[in-house]
């Protein structure tokens, strides 16, 4: 078989390989953290090896049902949980600064944050692009946060290609695809066809490229290169688009009172588990909490966290005594409109990655695609 003459795509061993390909990063003082298979789901924590990745796992998404079921031996023929990668960069609840109090002292100090830089193993292209808009929100020259910039610091990123594509799953209709395009360092496409179970590996930095090299991954050849490719076209074929995402700001503008929202209204149960999945919600509220110290010596501690918020949350438009979106309707068409509408005035993209985790973990069942359909293309208007 030719190999393909570039080094920077190998071939890795999906056990052998795999395991010393996330043993390399920790070595290399990473916090490793990647898929495993906790409590029927699948979830995000940290790898000690490469065996800690499931395998043999698919998913059956729909929209309030997600089922893991056990199938063959392939390492990354699953799909994302509720889990992303944005609780280990915007930790659901944190503590942001602390305040000590005594009669002769007055003391403020800032919690320790992480000092090992993340590495993400199997990174999915839609998770790739809500890290990106979280970038845009976090990262803002003009008033980064500080807790988030260090948190992402020097993340190394092996992705995957997603070769099993769930039904709730519509990144093609929001600019992505199963196949990462930036923002990875190593991209993974696993092939399991008759010339075997392998994975093609492709450096997208040169630190993408020195791993490769020191875990000793020979060089792919041509016919792994094709089939990398071919993996990436059947997902793509097999999740049609279902939606056009850059026609949708101009579809859903002027909406606002379309009778629809009290239909989805009907229906909804204003939870939140939408925003608290979807890895792209970036809403926090911060709140004090005082009390005496338990040592005796007399002090008044006071704690500042920062934790999730959600725009179902009936007090996150309270604004001059009293909310302003007091329905279900008000709150669903705030999150609906921003995901799809005004986010790409205020940050330069769309809200919404196609990810599907809103959909799938919706009590409801309610599904983003199907109701925006409805409100981009029956007339409700003014
Ligand atoms: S759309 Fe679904 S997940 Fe979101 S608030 Fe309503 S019931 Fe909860
Ligand atoms: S709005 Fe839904 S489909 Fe879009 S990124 Fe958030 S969770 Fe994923």
């Amino acid at each position: 078989m030719a190999s393909h003459p570039d080094p920077a795509v190998a071939a890795i061993d999906p056990r052998t390989g795999l395991d010393a390909l996330v043993r390399a990063l920790a070595d290399d003082g990473y916090r490793v953290v990647g898929p495993v298979v906790r409590d029927g789901v699948i979830e995000y924590a940290e790898l000690a090896g490469g065996d800690d990745l499931p395998t043999g796992v698919r998913v059956e998404q729909a929209a309030g049902r997600w089922r893991l079921r056990r199938d063959g031996s392939q390492r990354f023929s699953w799909t994302p949980g509720a889990d992303s990668w944005k609780r280990f960069v915007l930790p659901a609840r944190q503590e942001v600064l602390r305040i000590r109090r005594t009669d002769g002292s007055f003391a403020v100090t800032h919690p320790d944050l992480p000092t090992r830089p993340l590495a993400l193993i199997g990174a999915r292209d839609c998770e790739l692009k809500a890290l990106a808009i979280l970038d845009r929100v976090e990262l803002d020259p003009d008033h980064p946060d500080p807790r988030y910039q260090q948190r992402r610091a020097g993340t190394f990123v092996v992705a995957v290609t997603c070769g099993v594509p769930s039904a709730t799953c519509w990144c093609t209709s929001m600019g992505g695809g199963p196949r990462p395009d930036l923002g990875y360092d190593v991209l993974l496409t696993e092939i399991d066809d008759a010339g075997g179970h392998r994975l093609v590996a492709e450096a997208g930095s040169d630190r993408g490229r020195d791993l490769l090299a020191r875990v000793g991954a020979p060089a792919a050849g041509d016919a792994d290169v094709a089939a990398a490719a071919g993996v990436a076209q059947a997902a793509a074929a097999a999740m049609p688009r279902r939606l056009v995402g850059e026609e949708l700001p101009a579809l859903l503008a002027g909406q606002d009172r379309h009778p629809h929202w009290n239909d989805v209204a009907a229906r909804c149960l204003s939870c939140g588990n939408c925003t608290m999945v979807c890895p792209t919600c970036f809403c926090s509220t911060f709140s004090d909490h005082t009390g005496l110290t338990a040592d005796g010596s007399g002090a008044v501690e006071t704690v500042r966290e920062q934790a999730w918020a959600s725009c179902f949350q009936l007090d996150h438009s309270y604004l001059g005594g009293h909310p302003v979106r007091a329905t279900t309707a008000d709150r669903y068409r705030q999150w609906l409109t921003h995901k799809l509408q005004t986010w790409p005035e205020q940050f330069g993209t769309p809200g919404c990655v196609g990810c599907g985790r809103c959909t799938t973990w919706c009590p409801a069942g309610i599904d983003i695609v199907q109701e925006a359909a409805v409100l981009s293309t029956t007339g409700g208007g003014r």
